[in-house]
């Protein structure tokens, strides 16, 4: 049985009298080649311990199960938990967790389910959450050593967006602190059953073991970048000014120590310069 092919997700439907929900963001992916592409490009080995994020009705997790040791599934919707006991019978290398991921424990499901290998995390994410998944998963720190996730493209844009990018902001930095980022395919809307309204994009975000920047104070450099990113039209010396109780005169001073010219605009900063702007602020402040 071709689990991705349209009539079989209308077949189960009928089967188990179940509705997609379009407020849980149910878009199947209907499309072996891109099925493939996710898996392919999360680069999961033999060893590896796989964590997928709203498995649907398990058209990556059986994939997945192939390719892992073990595959553990976060899938909100208790409707769809009796579809995949059922889609997924053959493998004995998944567990289903019926949860929601904005309240799961990643750090307990990896201490649980930890293998020889990696872990690796994937998905075609649910985009009415997108970003509060994957800032989760980065401030938290979760222990693993990818995200390969499929977003809608406009978001994914954002993310791989360098300075100067009119698509440059507070979640590209946040980011690409945290992790490299590489795209790995664009992906049409008619891919999907029922197709979303908007085009998606697959990236992978290899989590860095080491900081790219030292930072005397992570809070402060978050503080910059969001308060930079709140007035992007402004001048570096006037959206700082107000950030972390500073006047505009210590603005000034701090963006002076630091050599970035206080005319300047957040959007042309990169993750270095960012970083120099929090170190001297943290100076300034102590
Ligand atoms: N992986 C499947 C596929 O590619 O066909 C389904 C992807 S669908 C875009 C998103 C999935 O995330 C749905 O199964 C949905 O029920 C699930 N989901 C939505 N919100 C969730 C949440 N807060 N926690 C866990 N799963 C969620």
């Amino acid at each position: 049985m071709k689990l991705y092919a349209p009539s079989t997700i209308k077949e189960i439907k009928n089967q188990y009298n179940f509705r997609l929900s379009k407020s849980l963001g149910q878009n199947f992916l209907t499309d072996k080649h891109i099925i493939d592409r996710i898996i392919e490009g999360s680069r999961i080995g033999p060893e590896d311990l796989v964590i997928e994020i709203g498995p649907g009705i398990g058209v990556l997790t059986a994939e997945a199960a192939e390719n892992a040791k073990r595959v553990v599934a976060v899938e909100i919707d208790n409707g769809l938990i009796p579809i995949l006991e059922d889609t997924l019978k053959e493998y004995d290398n998944i567990t289903i967790l019926n949860q929601d991921v904005l309240k799961t424990d990643f750090s307990t499901i990896v201490s649980a389910y930890k293998t020889e290998g990696k872990t690796k995390i994937i998905g075609n994410l649910p985009y009415y959450i997108t970003t509060p998944i994957l800032m989760k998963l980065l401030e938290e720190r979760v222990p693993a050593d990818s995200i390969t996730v499929m977003m809608q493209k406009e978001v994914a844009d954002r993310i791989k967006a360098d300075p100067g990018n009119k698509n440059y902001g507070a979640l590209s930095v946040a980011v690409q602190y945290y992790c490299r980022v590489s795209q790995i395919a664009e992906v049409p809307k008619e891919v999907f059953f029922p197709p979303p309204k908007v085009d998606s994009a697959v990236l992978r975000m290899d989590i860095r073991e080491e900081r790219p920047v030292v930072l005397q104070d992570e809070t402060l450099f978050f503080t910059c970048i969001r308060a930079g990113f709140g007035q992007r039209r402004k001048t570096l010396l006037n959206s700082l000014t107000g950030a972390a109780g500073l006047s505009k005169d210590a603005v000034r001073e701090v963006l002076q120590t630091a050599g970035i010219d206080s005319g300047r605009r957040v959007e042309t900063l990169n993750l270095d310069e960012f970083a120099t702007l929090a170190n001297s602020m943290a100076d300034y402040k102590s």
